[in-house]
Protein backbone atom coordinates (compact mmCIF):
# COMPACT_ATOMS: atom_id res chain seq x y z
CA UNK A 1 0.00 0.00 0.00
CA UNK A 2 1.13 3.34 -0.90
CA UNK A 3 1.20 5.55 1.90
CA UNK A 4 1.55 9.53 2.28
CA UNK A 5 5.38 9.22 2.73
CA UNK A 6 5.92 7.39 -0.25
CA UNK A 7 3.73 9.07 -2.62
CA UNK A 8 5.25 10.97 -5.08
CA UNK A 9 5.64 15.16 -4.91
CA UNK A 10 2.75 16.53 -5.85
CA UNK A 11 1.60 16.51 -9.59
CA UNK A 12 2.33 19.82 -11.17
CA UNK A 13 -0.42 21.92 -9.70
CA UNK A 14 -2.71 23.52 -11.72
CA UNK A 15 -3.12 27.57 -12.17
CA UNK A 16 -4.91 28.69 -8.83
CA UNK A 17 -7.51 30.73 -10.16
CA UNK A 18 -9.55 32.12 -13.37
CA UNK A 19 -7.59 33.94 -15.65
CA UNK A 20 -4.22 32.30 -14.72
CA UNK A 21 -1.66 33.29 -17.72
CA UNK A 22 -0.58 29.67 -19.26
CA UNK A 23 -3.50 27.93 -18.56
CA UNK A 24 -4.87 26.12 -21.55
CA UNK A 25 -8.02 27.42 -23.23
CA UNK A 26 -9.70 24.12 -22.60
CA UNK A 27 -9.31 22.49 -18.81
CA UNK A 28 -10.52 19.50 -16.84
CA UNK A 29 -8.86 20.26 -13.13
CA UNK A 30 -9.03 17.36 -10.59
CA UNK A 31 -8.61 18.45 -7.25
CA UNK A 32 -6.72 15.81 -5.53
CA UNK A 33 -6.87 17.29 -2.28
CA UNK A 34 -10.58 16.81 -2.78
CA UNK A 35 -10.17 13.18 -3.84
CA UNK A 36 -8.52 12.21 -0.50
CA UNK A 37 -10.79 14.33 1.67
CA UNK A 38 -13.60 12.45 0.18
CA UNK A 39 -11.87 9.37 -0.03
CA UNK A 40 -11.05 9.57 4.21
CA UNK A 41 -15.03 10.80 4.27
CA UNK A 42 -16.84 7.49 2.71
CA UNK A 43 -13.68 5.03 4.49
CA UNK A 44 -15.23 7.23 7.97
CA UNK A 45 -18.76 5.90 7.08
CA UNK A 46 -18.02 2.71 5.91
CA UNK A 47 -16.07 2.01 8.58
CA UNK A 48 -14.07 -0.94 6.74
CA UNK A 49 -11.26 -1.04 4.96
CA UNK A 50 -12.09 0.19 1.21
CA UNK A 51 -11.12 -0.36 -2.63
CA UNK A 52 -11.56 2.97 -4.84
CA UNK A 53 -13.07 1.72 -8.14
CA UNK A 54 -10.44 3.88 -10.60
CA UNK A 55 -11.78 2.25 -13.82
CA UNK A 56 -12.56 4.31 -17.38
CA UNK A 57 -9.38 6.36 -15.92
CA UNK A 58 -10.67 7.34 -12.91
CA UNK A 59 -14.22 8.27 -14.10
CA UNK A 60 -12.26 10.52 -15.88
CA UNK A 61 -10.17 12.49 -13.54
CA UNK A 62 -7.19 10.14 -14.29
CA UNK A 63 -6.54 7.24 -12.71
CA UNK A 64 -2.77 7.15 -11.59
CA UNK A 65 -3.57 10.79 -9.70
CA UNK A 66 -6.57 10.03 -8.30
CA UNK A 67 -5.24 6.38 -7.52
CA UNK A 68 -2.22 8.22 -5.52
CA UNK A 69 -5.06 10.50 -3.68
CA UNK A 70 -7.31 7.78 -2.68
CA UNK A 71 -4.77 5.57 -1.01
CA UNK A 72 -3.54 8.62 0.42
CA UNK A 73 -6.98 9.54 2.39
CA UNK A 74 -7.56 5.97 3.38
CA UNK A 75 -8.35 3.51 0.78
CA UNK A 76 -6.70 0.43 0.87
CA UNK A 77 -6.99 -1.41 -2.47
CA UNK A 78 -8.24 -0.45 -6.44
CA UNK A 79 -10.37 -1.95 -8.34
CA UNK A 80 -10.77 -1.42 -11.90
CA UNK A 81 -12.73 -3.20 -14.85
CA UNK A 82 -9.82 -4.42 -17.54
CA UNK A 83 -6.65 -5.80 -16.59
CA UNK A 84 -4.68 -3.22 -18.63
CA UNK A 85 -5.91 -0.87 -16.68
CA UNK A 86 -4.36 -2.49 -13.56
CA UNK A 87 -1.39 -2.97 -15.63
CA UNK A 88 -1.29 1.03 -16.08
CA UNK A 89 -1.98 1.27 -12.31
CA UNK A 90 1.26 -1.14 -11.90
CA UNK A 91 3.23 0.32 -14.87
CA UNK A 92 3.02 3.77 -12.47
CA UNK A 93 4.39 2.23 -9.41
CA UNK A 94 1.30 1.72 -7.53
CA UNK A 95 1.79 -1.63 -5.57
CA UNK A 96 -1.16 -1.35 -3.85
CA UNK A 97 -3.98 -4.47 -4.20
CA UNK A 98 -5.79 -4.13 -7.45
CA UNK A 99 -9.13 -6.41 -8.88
CA UNK A 100 -9.91 -6.80 -12.07
CA UNK A 101 -13.28 -7.81 -12.98
CA UNK A 102 -14.02 -7.57 -16.81
CA UNK A 103 -12.66 -10.11 -19.61
CA UNK A 104 -12.73 -11.31 -22.50
CA UNK A 105 -11.64 -14.28 -24.18
CA UNK A 106 -8.23 -12.58 -24.99
CA UNK A 107 -7.80 -11.70 -21.50
CA UNK A 108 -4.21 -11.28 -20.74
CA UNK A 109 -3.98 -13.37 -17.85
CA UNK A 110 -0.44 -14.63 -18.12
CA UNK A 111 0.18 -10.76 -17.85
CA UNK A 112 -2.19 -9.92 -14.76
CA UNK A 113 -0.32 -12.68 -12.64
CA UNK A 114 2.66 -11.31 -13.46
CA UNK A 115 1.57 -7.84 -12.42
CA UNK A 116 -0.02 -9.39 -8.88
CA UNK A 117 -3.64 -8.10 -10.39
CA UNK A 118 -6.50 -10.32 -7.98
CA UNK A 119 -8.26 -11.18 -11.09
CA UNK A 120 -12.05 -11.46 -10.46
CA UNK A 121 -13.79 -14.60 -12.26
CA UNK A 122 -17.14 -14.65 -13.93
CA UNK A 123 -17.36 -17.96 -15.07
CA UNK A 124 -15.65 -21.53 -15.20
CA UNK A 125 -14.47 -21.07 -18.95
CA UNK A 126 -12.27 -17.87 -17.15
CA UNK A 127 -11.05 -19.70 -14.31
CA UNK A 128 -9.89 -22.28 -16.65
CA UNK A 129 -8.23 -19.96 -18.93
CA UNK A 130 -6.74 -18.56 -15.59
CA UNK A 131 -5.58 -21.74 -14.29
CA UNK A 132 -3.70 -22.09 -18.09
CA UNK A 133 -2.07 -19.10 -17.92
CA UNK A 134 -1.06 -19.52 -14.13
CA UNK A 135 1.01 -23.15 -15.46
CA UNK A 136 2.47 -21.09 -18.07
CA UNK A 137 3.97 -18.38 -16.43
CA UNK A 138 4.46 -20.43 -13.05
CA UNK A 139 3.17 -18.61 -10.53
CA UNK A 140 -0.63 -18.96 -8.30
CA UNK A 141 -3.16 -16.55 -9.62
CA UNK A 142 -4.76 -14.26 -7.33
CA UNK A 143 -8.35 -14.64 -7.16
CA UNK A 144 -11.69 -13.16 -6.72
CA UNK A 145 -14.97 -14.82 -7.25
CA UNK A 146 -17.31 -12.67 -8.94
CA UNK A 147 -20.89 -13.54 -8.00
CA UNK A 148 -24.03 -12.74 -9.96
CA UNK A 149 -26.50 -12.56 -7.53
CA UNK A 150 -29.41 -10.93 -9.15
CA UNK A 151 -27.71 -8.42 -11.21
CA UNK A 152 -27.29 -10.63 -13.94
CA UNK A 153 -24.25 -9.23 -15.51
CA UNK A 154 -20.68 -9.67 -15.22
CA UNK A 155 -20.35 -12.55 -12.69
CA UNK A 156 -20.62 -16.36 -12.31
CA UNK A 157 -24.78 -17.43 -12.64
CA UNK A 158 -26.31 -19.21 -10.37
CA UNK A 159 -26.60 -22.15 -11.96
CA UNK A 160 -23.38 -22.56 -12.80
CA UNK A 161 -22.37 -21.91 -9.32
CA UNK A 162 -22.27 -25.77 -7.89
CA UNK A 163 -19.95 -26.31 -10.87
CA UNK A 164 -17.95 -23.49 -10.69
CA UNK A 165 -17.20 -24.00 -6.82
CA UNK A 166 -15.94 -27.46 -7.31
CA UNK A 167 -13.40 -26.10 -10.14
CA UNK A 168 -12.40 -23.11 -7.83
CA UNK A 169 -11.42 -25.67 -5.06
CA UNK A 170 -10.27 -28.30 -7.15
CA UNK A 171 -7.37 -25.66 -8.69
CA UNK A 172 -7.03 -24.18 -5.22
CA UNK A 173 -5.75 -27.64 -4.28
CA UNK A 174 -3.14 -27.78 -6.86
CA UNK A 175 -2.05 -24.05 -6.51
CA UNK A 176 -2.73 -22.85 -9.69
CA UNK A 177 -4.66 -20.46 -8.20
CA UNK A 178 -5.74 -19.19 -4.43
CA UNK A 179 -9.01 -17.61 -3.57
CA UNK A 180 -8.55 -14.10 -1.62
CA UNK A 181 -11.84 -12.54 -2.09
CA UNK A 182 -15.54 -12.43 -2.57
CA UNK A 183 -17.56 -9.99 -4.53
CA UNK A 184 -20.95 -9.33 -6.05
CA UNK A 185 -22.20 -6.04 -7.48
CA UNK A 186 -26.12 -4.87 -6.76
CA UNK A 187 -28.55 -3.94 -9.17
CA UNK A 188 -30.27 -1.11 -6.78
CA UNK A 189 -27.86 0.07 -4.82
CA UNK A 190 -28.98 3.43 -5.21
CA UNK A 191 -32.38 2.82 -4.00
CA UNK A 192 -31.27 1.82 -0.55
CA UNK A 193 -34.82 -0.01 0.43
CA UNK A 194 -35.17 -1.72 -2.50
CA UNK A 195 -35.47 -5.23 -1.45
CA UNK A 196 -32.99 -6.74 -3.69
CA UNK A 197 -30.64 -5.24 -1.95
CA UNK A 198 -31.19 -7.37 1.01
CA UNK A 199 -31.97 -10.65 -1.28
CA UNK A 200 -28.72 -10.39 -3.18
CA UNK A 201 -26.68 -10.22 0.13
CA UNK A 202 -28.41 -13.32 1.54
CA UNK A 203 -27.17 -15.55 -1.41
CA UNK A 204 -24.02 -13.83 -1.40
CA UNK A 205 -23.55 -14.52 2.03
CA UNK A 206 -24.75 -18.43 0.99
CA UNK A 207 -21.96 -18.63 -1.38
CA UNK A 208 -19.27 -17.18 1.08
CA UNK A 209 -20.59 -20.42 3.73
CA UNK A 210 -20.35 -22.99 -0.03
CA UNK A 211 -17.07 -22.08 -0.40
CA UNK A 212 -15.78 -22.03 3.24
CA UNK A 213 -17.23 -25.87 3.25
CA UNK A 214 -15.05 -26.44 0.11
CA UNK A 215 -12.06 -25.48 2.36
CA UNK A 216 -11.51 -22.27 0.21
CA UNK A 217 -13.19 -19.18 2.53
CA UNK A 218 -12.46 -15.85 1.07
CA UNK A 219 -10.32 -13.63 2.88
CA UNK A 220 -12.24 -10.39 1.76
CA UNK A 221 -16.02 -10.64 1.00
CA UNK A 222 -17.32 -7.07 -0.48
CA UNK A 223 -20.72 -6.21 -1.96
CA UNK A 224 -21.52 -2.69 -1.26
CA UNK A 225 -20.97 -0.16 -4.01
CA UNK A 226 -20.86 3.84 -3.05
CA UNK A 227 -24.66 4.10 -2.70
CA UNK A 228 -24.13 0.95 -0.38
CA UNK A 229 -21.70 2.42 0.99
CA UNK A 230 -23.27 5.84 2.14
CA UNK A 231 -26.93 4.41 3.09
CA UNK A 232 -26.65 0.41 3.84
CA UNK A 233 -24.08 0.01 6.40
CA UNK A 234 -25.12 -3.15 7.05
CA UNK A 235 -24.46 -4.31 3.67
CA UNK A 236 -21.00 -3.74 4.38
CA UNK A 237 -18.37 -7.00 5.06
CA UNK A 238 -14.32 -6.52 4.72
CA UNK A 239 -14.58 -4.06 2.58
CA UNK A 240 -17.06 -1.47 0.70
CA UNK A 241 -16.08 -0.84 -2.95
CA UNK A 242 -16.82 2.83 -3.86
CA UNK A 243 -16.54 4.74 -7.20
CA UNK A 244 -18.24 7.75 -7.27
CA UNK A 245 -18.54 9.16 -3.81
CA UNK A 246 -14.72 9.20 -4.24
CA UNK A 247 -14.81 11.68 -7.16
CA UNK A 248 -17.35 13.80 -5.41
CA UNK A 249 -21.38 12.89 -6.24
CA UNK A 250 -23.85 11.53 -4.00
CA UNK A 251 -25.80 8.63 -5.69
CA UNK A 252 -27.93 9.28 -3.54
CA UNK A 253 -28.46 12.77 -3.61
CA UNK A 254 -32.36 12.75 -1.67
CA UNK A 255 -30.29 11.37 1.52
CA UNK A 256 -27.33 14.34 1.19
CA UNK A 257 -23.78 15.07 0.15
CA UNK A 258 -22.59 13.65 3.02
CA UNK A 259 -19.68 16.56 2.61
CA UNK A 260 -18.34 14.90 -0.44
CA UNK A 261 -17.02 17.75 -2.56
CA UNK A 262 -16.49 17.37 -6.49
CA UNK A 263 -13.17 17.29 -7.40
CA UNK A 264 -13.52 17.96 -11.10
CA UNK A 265 -14.33 21.50 -12.98
CA UNK A 266 -14.38 22.39 -16.24
CA UNK A 267 -13.20 25.96 -17.57
CA UNK A 268 -12.75 27.49 -20.35
CA UNK A 269 -11.10 31.24 -21.94
CA UNK A 270 -13.31 32.87 -23.45
CA UNK A 271 -11.72 33.39 -27.23
CA UNK A 272 -13.93 36.22 -28.52
CA UNK A 273 -16.34 38.72 -27.58
CA UNK A 274 -18.38 40.69 -30.11
CA UNK A 275 -21.64 42.44 -30.27
CA UNK A 276 -25.07 41.35 -31.19
CA UNK A 277 -27.86 43.07 -32.75
CA UNK A 278 -31.66 42.44 -31.19
CA UNK A 279 -33.02 40.31 -34.10
CA UNK A 280 -29.87 38.67 -35.30
CA UNK A 281 -29.68 34.44 -34.78
CA UNK A 282 -26.65 33.39 -33.15
CA UNK A 283 -24.59 29.88 -33.96
CA UNK A 284 -26.50 27.03 -36.09
CA UNK A 285 -29.77 27.21 -36.71
CA UNK A 286 -30.57 29.94 -35.03
CA UNK A 287 -31.91 28.37 -32.23
CA UNK A 288 -31.80 31.79 -30.67
CA UNK A 289 -32.44 35.18 -32.20
CA UNK A 290 -30.92 38.05 -29.68
CA UNK A 291 -33.91 39.88 -28.38
CA UNK A 292 -32.20 42.87 -27.91
CA UNK A 293 -28.93 44.35 -28.20
CA UNK A 294 -26.28 42.45 -26.74
CA UNK A 295 -22.97 41.22 -26.33
CA UNK A 296 -21.66 37.29 -26.47
CA UNK A 297 -18.81 35.79 -25.56
CA UNK A 298 -17.18 32.39 -27.58
CA UNK A 299 -16.05 29.23 -25.40
CA UNK A 300 -13.47 27.08 -27.01
CA UNK A 301 -15.78 24.20 -25.63
CA UNK A 302 -18.45 21.54 -27.59
CA UNK A 303 -19.61 18.12 -27.95
CA UNK A 304 -16.11 16.99 -29.34
CA UNK A 305 -15.00 17.35 -25.95
CA UNK A 306 -17.75 16.29 -23.89
CA UNK A 307 -20.22 19.14 -23.81
CA UNK A 308 -23.73 17.54 -25.02
CA UNK A 309 -25.67 18.77 -27.66
CA UNK A 310 -28.54 18.49 -26.24
CA UNK A 311 -26.95 20.94 -23.30
CA UNK A 312 -28.14 23.94 -25.43
CA UNK A 313 -29.55 26.39 -24.01
CA UNK A 314 -29.55 25.50 -21.05
CA UNK A 315 -25.97 25.74 -19.42
CA UNK A 316 -25.06 28.56 -17.65
CA UNK A 317 -21.49 29.23 -16.96
CA UNK A 318 -19.52 31.40 -14.11
CA UNK A 319 -16.99 33.80 -14.85
CA UNK A 320 -15.36 35.45 -12.34
CA UNK A 321 -18.52 35.91 -9.83
CA UNK A 322 -21.38 36.29 -12.57
CA UNK A 323 -23.28 33.67 -14.26
CA UNK A 324 -24.38 34.00 -17.87
CA UNK A 325 -26.85 32.22 -19.95
CA UNK A 326 -25.17 29.89 -22.72
CA UNK A 327 -27.17 30.61 -25.98
CA UNK A 328 -28.00 28.80 -28.92
CA UNK A 329 -26.75 25.50 -30.35
CA UNK A 330 -23.76 23.92 -28.91
CA UNK A 331 -20.92 23.10 -31.89
CA UNK A 332 -18.32 20.77 -32.05
CA UNK A 333 -16.05 22.72 -31.01
CA UNK A 334 -17.45 26.04 -29.59
CA UNK A 335 -20.36 27.14 -27.63
CA UNK A 336 -21.56 30.76 -26.93
CA UNK A 337 -22.68 32.65 -24.11
CA UNK A 338 -24.82 35.73 -23.64
CA UNK A 339 -22.92 38.66 -21.59
CA UNK A 340 -25.54 41.34 -22.01
CA UNK A 341 -25.90 44.40 -23.61
CA UNK A 342 -22.95 45.76 -20.91
CA UNK A 343 -20.76 42.71 -21.67
CA UNK A 344 -20.88 41.66 -18.11
CA UNK A 345 -17.19 42.90 -17.94
CA UNK A 346 -15.41 39.96 -19.49
CA UNK A 347 -12.89 40.39 -21.93
CA UNK A 348 -11.51 37.88 -24.16
CA UNK A 349 -8.92 35.51 -22.11
CA UNK A 350 -11.13 35.56 -18.94
CA UNK A 351 -11.93 32.09 -17.84
CA UNK A 352 -15.18 30.68 -17.59
CA UNK A 353 -16.35 27.55 -15.46
CA UNK A 354 -18.84 25.39 -17.16
CA UNK A 355 -18.96 23.06 -14.25
CA UNK A 356 -17.35 22.74 -10.79
CA UNK A 357 -18.12 22.21 -7.36
CA UNK A 358 -21.12 24.27 -7.62
CA UNK A 359 -19.54 26.12 -4.43
CA UNK A 360 -19.38 29.80 -7.43
CA UNK A 361 -22.98 28.98 -7.99
CA UNK A 362 -21.80 27.47 -11.46
CA UNK A 363 -23.47 24.22 -12.57
CA UNK A 364 -22.38 21.00 -11.45
CA UNK A 365 -21.83 17.49 -13.26
CA UNK A 366 -25.12 16.33 -11.96
CA UNK A 367 -26.84 19.52 -12.48
CA UNK A 368 -25.99 18.91 -16.28
CA UNK A 369 -26.46 14.95 -15.95
CA UNK A 370 -30.28 16.11 -14.33
CA UNK A 371 -31.10 18.32 -17.33
CA UNK A 372 -30.20 15.74 -19.52
CA UNK A 373 -32.05 12.61 -17.50
CA UNK A 374 -28.75 10.56 -16.98
CA UNK A 375 -26.13 10.72 -14.37
CA UNK A 376 -23.25 12.24 -13.21
CA UNK A 377 -20.78 8.85 -13.69
CA UNK A 378 -21.76 9.97 -17.97
CA UNK A 379 -20.73 13.76 -17.36
CA UNK A 380 -17.17 13.23 -15.86
CA UNK A 381 -16.07 9.85 -17.91
CA UNK A 382 -17.27 11.88 -20.99
CA UNK A 383 -14.74 14.64 -20.83
CA UNK A 384 -12.13 14.13 -23.22
CA UNK A 385 -11.71 15.93 -26.78
CA UNK A 386 -9.16 18.70 -27.02
CA UNK A 387 -9.67 19.46 -22.94
CA UNK A 388 -6.54 19.53 -21.24
CA UNK A 389 -6.38 17.79 -17.65
CA UNK A 390 -4.44 19.39 -14.48
CA UNK A 391 -4.05 18.41 -11.06
CA UNK A 392 -4.10 20.76 -8.05
CA UNK A 393 -3.08 19.32 -4.53
CA UNK A 394 -0.92 16.32 -4.26
CA UNK A 395 -3.63 14.29 -2.36
CA UNK A 396 -1.03 13.16 0.18
CA UNK A 397 -0.76 16.39 2.00
CA UNK A 398 -4.13 16.75 3.56
C1 LIG B 1 -18.17 0.63 -11.14
C2 LIG B 1 -18.24 -0.39 -10.08
C3 LIG B 1 -18.25 -0.02 -8.72
C4 LIG B 1 -18.35 1.41 -8.25
O1 LIG B 1 -19.68 1.85 -8.38
P1 LIG B 1 -20.09 3.34 -7.88
O2 LIG B 1 -21.54 3.38 -8.12
O3 LIG B 1 -19.34 4.28 -8.75
O4 LIG B 1 -19.70 3.43 -6.47
C5 LIG B 1 -18.19 -1.03 -7.78
N1 LIG B 1 -18.15 -2.32 -8.15
C6 LIG B 1 -18.19 -2.72 -9.44
C7 LIG B 1 -18.17 -4.16 -9.77
C8 LIG B 1 -18.24 -1.77 -10.45
O5 LIG B 1 -18.29 -2.15 -11.72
Amino acid sequence: MITSDSVEPALPAAPAGAGDVGCPALVTTVDLDVIAANARIVRDIAGTDMITVVKADGYGHGAVPVARAALAGGASELGVAWIKEGRALRAAGIDAHITTWLHTNDADFADAIVDDLDIALSSTRQLEAVIAAARQVGRTATVTVKLDTGLHRSGVAEREWADFAAALAAASAEESVQLRGLMTHLACGDEPDHPLNTEQAIRFDSAAVDLARLGIAPQVCHIANSAATLTRPDLARDLVRPGIAIYGYSPVPDRGDFGLRPAMTLSAEVALIKPVAAGEGVSYGHAWIAPADTVVAVLPAGYADGVPRSLSGRLRVRIGDRIFDQVGRICMDQLVVDLGADGGGVTEGDRAVLFGAGTGGEQTATDWADLLGTIDYEIVTGMGGRSVRQYRGGGSHG
